[in-house]
């Protein structure tokens, strides 16, 4: 496909750029977006640097999934479709490769996940995989001439000081809770699980102070205001660059009145640097998610992460946060080292650090990873990549050294006790204590910050943790008045995470519930064959019930949730009636040897 495709024949190609849905989980923060009248935690920053490489002459449209439906339609009159996901989206990914193929629309994928699983990827004209600033030129050439390719895949590493600004024009901001941009790509480190070394590289490419202020500039002239994430793999990879920026991006903020509260992701060795976090809160950053991954020094040692290991863990989080800077922070289970006490110790970490926001994941060994290869040569793979989604599926895609159930129940625990609203709470509050008052929380309160305040207020006031939410409320607003904003927004953010946990847990009973009925009905259907047709038949009707039982259930699930309960009921249901047709069979031996 190519140019010659244009369906009318003008010159300008009509692009559609899609970005697929996000399934909730508990970094989509879908929970918490009602409380600020939004239907988005970000825009699609990739897709609108790729839109930003695109021909100045093209016509351009997205569609962010998140917020807006695409019709059938849509896709029918574009001339190309571009589409960019992470493997977490794979589901919608598919639904619009399929709507693709329906209307002949050419398709063109990139991002994360086609770069990573390409292979095993159908329906797609096109890959753009790897950096757009490289591959998507020629295949621009070669579509303009009517001969594109079906794979780009050029390794090199762009200088990313001539990427051109997001188009953040083509986004509605008001249905997005916050903005994005990025600063750098890559990551010095190299722990074993993750993938950016594979996908950025391992020496860190910054932006110039220019391109940031620019794109700052873009997104104030746009009226975007108030949180601002800087997309990047490790904020802090290339410090000497970083110092440089964050002057800058400060002394822009002032002259602006502070407009945004930035936050991002960096490396735990951040704590060893006064003066690098004393430059991150004057530029006005707030938050910083760290990977920490677990408490046990041997396991962080074996996977790489030697950068942990350096100052105690409980001391680098405090560090951090004693300069006014929240510590939101990723865990991992599943490791090789883990033994049967880690759950409890991830569970005291989290508390005793006071990290609201911890992302809790099952290790998956993820395409083009060490861990990936390593699993490999062992024989302990199970499958080329998980789903990537902990909130739908537990589905492990190695072989653990611990035992698989164990490490799922274990898991499941660990997630139960960190988003108990009691302890929640209680980590909200030992951070708010904690933590130094900086300029980001000295300001006005913003309207959306107020239109939160009163939701939270109303929904929070009828939930089923009331009295821990008021008590919270009152005890951190009486002691810190003038941060009322991230007292607010910490009540918020626990909504969703007490919501996506509640679901989660449920799902997974359910599945339980399932396997035990199934067992149950397996061992009644051996004592049923040795009695009598009376005993055959009381088993088919406690089949039916347990299946009309299950069915019934499998619809009281919240609709986000409804589709993994239908889907485990199925399974149940086709398995029990796979028992039927048995038993149907054994009646019929039986006849026969009557
Ligand atoms: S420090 Fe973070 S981004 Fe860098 S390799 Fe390790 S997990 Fe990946």
């Amino acid at each position: 496909m190519g140019a010659a495709s244009r369906k009318d024949g003008c010159l300008a190609t009509k692009a559609l750029l899609i970005y697929p849905e996000m399934p909730p989980t508990y970094w989509s923060m879908r929970y918490a977006l009602p409380f600020l009248g939004c239907q988005a935690a970000l825009p699609p920053l990739g897709l609108l640097t790729v839109a930003a490489l695109l021909p100045a002459d093209w016509e351009l449209k997205l569609i962010d999934l998140n917020v807006e439906a695409v019709s059938p339609a849509e896709i029918a009159a574009a001339d190309l479709v571009l589409i960019s996901a992470m493997l977490v989206q794979r589901e919608s990914f598919e639904r619009v490769v399929a709507m693709c193929r329906t209307s002949g629309t050419p398709l063109v994928a990139g991002g994360p996940y086609p770069t990573s699983c390409h292979e095993q990827i159908e329906g797609v004209d096109h890959f753009v995989l790897g950096e757009a600033e490289v591959n998507l030129p020629p295949f621009l050439e070669d579509y303009r001439r009517g001969q594109a390719k079906r794979c780009y895949r050029d390794p090199s590493r762009p200088d990313i000081t001539r990427t051109p600004p997001p188009r953040f024009d083509l986004v509605d901001r008001t249905r997005y809770a916050g903005a994005a941009l990025q600063y750098s790509r890559g990551c010095p480190h190299h722990c074993e699980f993750c993938d950016i070394v594979e996908l950025f590289g391992h020496t860190p490419r910054t932006k110039a102070p220019e391109q940031i202020l620019d794109e700052m500039e873009l997104l104030y002239r746009g009226g975007w205001r108030g949180s601002l994430f800087v997309v990047d793999d490790n904020f802090i990879g290339n410090r000497r660059q970083v110092r440089k920026l964050l002057p800058e991006v400060a002394r822009w903020q002032a002259e602006r009145g502070f407009p945004f509260t930035l936050y991002t992701e960096a490396s735990l060795d951040l704590a060893a640097d006064e003066a690098l976090m004393d430059a991150l809160v004057a530029a006005g950053f707030n938050m910083v998610f760290v990977g920490i991954e677990t408490p046990d020094q041997a396991t962080l040692e074996a996977v790489g992460k030697r950068q942990n290991t350096r100052m105690d863990l409980l001391d680098s989080v405090r560090a951090i946060q004693a300069k006014g800077l929240e510590v939101a922070a990723g865990f991992i289970v599943g490791f090789d080292g883990d033994r049967a006490d880690i759950f409890d110790r991830q569970i005291r970490f989290i508390n005793e650090a006071a990290i609201p926001t911890a992302m809790v994941g099952l290790l998956t060994a993820l395409p083009g990873t060490r861990l990936h290869t390593r699993l490999a040569a062992e024989g302990r793979l199970l499958s080329a990549s998980a789903g990537g989604n902990n909130t739908h599926d537990l589905d492990l895609n190695f072989t653990p050294r611990m035992d698989a159930g164990q490490l799922r129940t274990g898991y499941k625990r660990v997630l139960a006790e960190v988003y108990r609203p009691r302890r929640y709470f209680a980590r909200c509050l030992g951070l708010i204590l904690r933590m130094k008052p900086h300029q980001a929380s000295v300001r006005r309160i913003r309207l959306i910050e107020l239109r939160a305040f009163f939701y939270s207020l109303f929904r929070q006031t009828f939930s089923r943790y009331s009295l821990v939410y008021w008590s919270y409320l009152l005890r951190a607003l009486s002691r810190r008045p003038f941060m009322a904003a991230e007292i607010v927004t910490m009540a918020v953010k626990g909504h969703h995470f007490f919501t996506i946990t509640q679901n989660l847990l449920a799902l997974e009973q359910f599945k339980e519930r399932l396997g035990r009925s199934r067992q149950d009905l397996e061992a009644r259907l051996r004592q049923a064959l040795a009695g009598n047709a009376q005993s055959l038949a009381a088993w088919q009707r406690c089949r039916e019930r347990l299946v009309a039982k299950a069915r019934l259930r499998s619809t009281r699930f919240n609709p986000d949730f409804k589709v993994g309960a239908t889907r485990a009921f199925e399974e149940f249901r086709a398995l029990v009636e796979g028992l039927s047709h048995g038993l149907a069979f054994k009646k019929l031996e039986t006849t026969d040897e009557h």
